[in-house]
């Protein structure tokens, strides 16, 4: 069997042009354009990098992106300061910290300051919790573009097997529970799992968000399985260095029905649900129905 490869790139333009045509009915409805605020601290140029292409893909889908930026001595206070601004700015529909944040500031104290209603990178406690109890609420980027992956090579996800490596509070328990909204059996392993290739060998549906280059070998994936592969490792040295995912891609590829690859896989569905979130946002701060994208 060769897997069918998951083309994130394409799905990802298709949500942001959806997206987009949803800031134009929102536009024409409300007389309003949603905004995006993006707060870095420090110049970690990873950070800079990441924050440039999110104002791009912000102005991109007729939104207004709004850039903070405040130098690597900021205190804790002043970071604290600046979100609650934006809390209290009726002009800002979604805030998204940059991380990490420099040494000496509190990484969940400044997320716990964003209103939850504007919290469109979904890590306050209120939307962990909201997920938890199946509320509506504002889910983390990266496991919601997972489910959208999963579902373009399968509408229902119901009564599948679904193992997640990883336990982090930004992928792997948010992902988690996704999966077990959509009605799957979910395991989830982590470092301390015992005999993860056996676990791994019973996945529908295998998700990796771990971190290490190819850990999940291809004899670990089941014959037919949907592979997520969220890791993404940087290996090798300078020119001939190059991204990879968690999982042992060429292998992984003959034993799985379809694959997502790195890059181009679950990577760029994360701005694109960072969108969808912030118009979401827009549209419920408003009390509008949300919109369907
Ligand atoms: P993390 O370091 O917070 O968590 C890693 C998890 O992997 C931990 O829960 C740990 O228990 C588990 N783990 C570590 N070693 C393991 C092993 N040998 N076997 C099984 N589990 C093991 O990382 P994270 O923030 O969840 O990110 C994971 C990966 O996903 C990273 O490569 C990161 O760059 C990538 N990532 C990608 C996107 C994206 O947009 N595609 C977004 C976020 C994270």
């Amino acid at each position: 069997m060769t897997a069918d490869i998951i083309d994130g790139k394409a799905i990802a333009a298709d949500l942001r042009a959806r997206v987009a045509a949803g800031v134009a009915r929102f536009e024409a409805d409300t007389g309003e354009t949603p905004g995006l605020a993006v707060v870095l601290v420090g110049d970690d140029p990873a950070s800079q990098v990441y924050v440039r292409n999110k104002g791009r893909a912000t102005k991109n889908a007729g939104m207004r992106s709004i850039e903070h930026r405040l130098p690597a001595s900021a205190s804790e206070a002043e970071v604290v300061a600046l979100v609650r601004a934006l809390n209290a700015d009726n002009a800002v529909d979604g805030i998204l910290v940059q991380m990490p944040l420099p040494g000496g500031v509190d990484a969940n104290r400044v997320i716990n300051e964003i209103d939850p209603a504007k919290d469109v990178d979904g890590l306050t406690e209120t939307s962990a919790g909201r997920l938890l109890l199946g509320k509506a609420g504002l889910v983390p980027c990266t496991p919601q573009g997972c489910i959208i992956l999963a579902k373009s090579v399968r509408t229902r996800l119901d009564g599948a097997h679904a193992v997640v490596l990883g336990r982090s509070i930004l992928v792997g328990k948010p992902l988690s529970l996704l999966l077990l909204a959509e009605n799957c059996t979910v395991t989830m392993a982590h470092s301390r799992t015992k005999d993860l290739a056996a676990i791994c060998r019973s996945a529908d549906i295998l998700c990796a968000a771990v971190g290490r280059p190819a850990l999940v070998k291809g004899d670990w994936v089941k014959e037919g399985a949907i592979v997520l592969d969220v890791g993404i490792n940087r290996v090798g040295a300078g020119e001939a260095s190059k991204l990879v995912g968690d999982v042992d891609f060429d292998a992984a590829k003959d034993r799985a029905a379809a694959i997502t690859p790195v890059p181009g896989g679950v990577g760029p569905m994360t701005i694109a649900c960072l969108l969808r979130n912030t118009l979401i946002a827009a549209a419920r701060r408003r009390g509008l129905a949300q919109p369907e994208i």
